[in-house]
């Protein structure tokens, strides 16, 4: 099998970057996690700070065995994968490995493609640059929205509305906007308390 069928069967993937930190935002903040970062993403977010990301072409392909070993160096048992757009994979492969290891799998996906992978926890982020895949509903266990503009409150209902009942709804300012939105922020879930607040608290404690 040739590295293209390789990729696209889920068997080999573009490794932006890989490392272990703590969880700095949404439901399961403070908690140490292996981030596994994918390269590649056709969302095209306007305040994307991972933007180097966008390009898969530019990032090392790895086998998921060579994934999953290095995320077996460090001691914590949360992997999450992201990127760049993790779904434009076959996420089957490398979730299967990652549980059969022992890992807790959890994603962070705007939706924008199809629904792969066996994941504990699916952080569902939609983005209005890329309509999500309907996929996606059923999956997520977290809609986190980030608030860019005062309007993005609609967007989040849009959103909220089409989740399962007991997924969690998290409401996050965009990092270089906060001081903007964050009043605002503040005052929505105090009015609507099915909402709640995620903080991008690794750029607080100033790690990846
Ligand atoms: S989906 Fe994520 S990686 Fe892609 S452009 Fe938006 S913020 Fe950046």
């Amino acid at each position: 099998m040739d590295k293209t069928q390789k990729i696209k069967e889920g068997l080999m993937l573009p490794v932006m970057e890989a490392f272990y930190t703590v969880q700095g935002e949404g439901m399961h903040t403070g908690v140490p996690a292996y981030f596994i970062r994918l390269g590649g993403c056709d969302v095209g977010c306007v305040w994307c700070d991972v933007k180097e990301s966008w390009e898969a072409e530019k990032w090392p392909i790895l086998g998921i065995e060579e994934i999953v070993d290095h995320a077996l160096i460090y001691p914590g048992r949360m992997v999450v994968i992201t990127g760049g757009e993790p779904l434009m994979y076959n996420l089957d492969p490398l979730t299967t490995l990652l549980k059969e290891r022992g890992f807790s799998t959890h994603i962070e996906t705007s939706g924008a493609h199809p629904f792969s992978g066996h994941f504990d926890w699916v952080c569902f982020s939609p983005k209005k640059f890329k309509a999500p895949h309907p996929s996606i509903y059923e999956n997520a266990d977290e809609l986190k929205v980030v608030i860019f503009h005062k309007s993005d409150f609609d967007f989040a209902e849009k959103h909220a509305a089409l989740v399962k009942e007991d997924c969690k709804k998290l409401l996050q300012p965009e990092w270089s906007k906060s001081s903007q939105v964050m009043g605002a922020i503040v005052d929505y879930v105090k009015t609507h308390p099915n909402w709640k607040i995620s903080l991008q608290t690794h750029k607080f404690m100033d790690i990846p």
